[in-house]
């Protein structure tokens, strides 16, 4: 159990997830002491970058009843950051299988595992093991009951069921499966097939069809590129743009950008708000995703409301259940895998009272005061979470745990690389301008690799 005020804690932790921020928060815990059970419910460490050919049984997620499948990886899927920038600070992303500066998703399902095995993780997780509810035992109570089902070995669809308690649970689950739908005129009774990215693998089902792609993401752009080798004509509908759009991507004859889907009609035309009509086979919805954690029950204390999982002080700890409950990974926008890393060890260190919180009502009057900065700037709810995660949060939660923040490099390849994106977003995987930087990070990597 927890004790006083400067003794260092060692708790009985439960992780939730075996993906990147499960695998990163596993080994910091257990560095600092702690006891770690780790909960997936898939078969192996990797989280999203575990590939299957697997799609929902309901192609837009809108039937909560829906089989649901984790993994939004397609087929062809490449990182959109350089492989130095998604490195962690003491395990370096260096080439294993794919040497390409963004290499394939096997590669980065490679590097997870080589993680896994390096700091001893796959003994701590329970593989096969969904947790159904997370809930305090007593309420305003420090313990938590993490209740997880297995499937049955004996192969007759059964499960085993198991009740344990914890003293602290931190919610690592990915937020990357449950997806986000447009709506628009026309939504219901449109004839034609949609279906979200969540769901797409491989193009050619595509083949010689008008496809629409909602969204201007980098999944929205990956996608339309790939489509468009073998369908007739591909468009992207994106909100962001101004009403009047109407144009082709550079470099691509029959992709074009339009505004967004102004209507869509039982004859299948859709028609968007620059007045373009168009009949379409296909609207895939490249919107991105909702958190979801629906084995949470917190009485209300923490809530999901317009994609704001809220309260949480600095997106991490709900000031009235912390430090008990925690999440690492909710950052959008942001350079994932550094940014949970420090998330990871800012979370172990307070929970072994290395590092103290501020009180309650200060945690809650700087989530306040942030939900006012983003109002004020005029900032929708539900981009809380990708507002913040810029390299000063990052730097923030380092002095926390007082280790050094970001590396100089780190934070140039990171913004090089969404400006080469945006510059050449066909080739930028494989074309770029900062290979100064690329040696300043080798530089530093080989403190580590020598
Ligand atoms: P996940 O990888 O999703 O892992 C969550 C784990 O939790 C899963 O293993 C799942 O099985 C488990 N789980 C969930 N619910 C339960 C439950 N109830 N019980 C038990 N287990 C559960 N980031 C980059 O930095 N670079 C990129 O190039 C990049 N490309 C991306 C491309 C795509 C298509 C997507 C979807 C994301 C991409 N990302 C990229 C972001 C990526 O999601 C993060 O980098 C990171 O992998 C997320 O890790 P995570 O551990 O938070 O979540």
């Amino acid at each position: 159990m927890p004790s006083s005020e400067n003794s260092v804690n060692i708790l009985h932790v439960a992780v939730i997830g075996a993906g990147a921020s499960g695998l990163l928060t596993a080994r910091e815990l257990r560095r600092e002491g702690h006891k770690v059970v780790v909960f997936d419910k898939g078969d192996e460490v990797g989280g999203t970058w575990v590939y299957t050919t697997q799609v929902e049984t309901d192609l837009l997620g809108l039937d909560q009843n829906r089989d649901t499948v984790h993994s939004s990886a397609y087929e062809s899927l490449r990182t959109n950051l350089p492989r130095e920038a998604m490195s962690f600070r003491d395990f370096p992303f260096v080439p294993l299988r794919d040497p390409r500066r963004h290499p394939d998703r096997r590669e980065v399902l490679m590097y997870l595992q080589e993680f896994a095995r390096e700091f001893d993780i796959e003994e701590l997780v329970r593989f096969g093991t969904e947790v159904v509810s997370v809930e305090q035992v007593v309420d305003g109570g420090k313990l938590w009951n993490v209740k997880s089902k297995r499937k049955g070995l004996d192969g007759d669809g059964g499960c085993i069921e198991d009740n344990v308690t914890f003293d602290a649970v931190v919610i690592c689950c990915g937020n990357f499966s449950e997806p986000r739908i447009a709506q628009f005129a026309g939504f219901n009774s449109w004839p034609g097939k949609q279906m979200h990215s969540h769901n797409y693998r491989t193009p050619e089902a595509f083949k010689d069809q008008v496809i629409v792609l909602i969204g201007l993401s980098s999944s929205a752009k990956d996608l339309s590129i790939e489509i468009s080798e073998v369908a007739k004509e591909v468009h992207i509908a994106a909100r962001s743009v101004s009403d009047d759009t109407c144009e082709k991507m550079p470099g691509k004859d029959n992709i074009w950008i339009n505004s967004m889907i102004e209507s869509a009609h039982e004859d299948g035309k859709v028609v968007f708000r620059n007045g373009a009509a168009i009949f379409v086979d296909t609207i895939i919805h490249c919107t991105g995703y909702k958190y979801h954690y629906p084995f949470l029950k917190t009485n209300g204390i923490v809530t999901v409301d317009d994609n704001r999982v809220g309260p949480l002080y600095k997106h991490v700890f709900p000031p009235r259940l912390a430090p008990w409950l925690s999440f690492v990974g909710i950052p959008l926008k942001a350079n994932a895998f550094p940014a949970f890393e420090l998330q990871s060890k800012w979370v172990a260190a307070v929970l072994s009272n290395r590092v103290v919180l501020p009180s309650q009502e200060d945690m809650m009057e700087d989530v306040n005061t942030f939900y006012s900065m983003l109002e004020a700037s005029g900032v929708p709810k539900c981009y809380t979470h990708s507002a913040d995660a810029k390299p000063d949060y990052c730097n923030w939660l380092a002095a926390q745990c007082r280790c050094p923040g970001f590396e100089e490099w780190r934070v140039k390849i990171y913004q090089e690389a969404l400006k080469n994106a945006s510059i050449r977003p066909c080739s930028y995987r494989d074309e770029w301008e900062d290979e100064h930087l690329i040696l300043q990070a080798r530089e530093d990597f080989s403190k580590y690799t020598s």
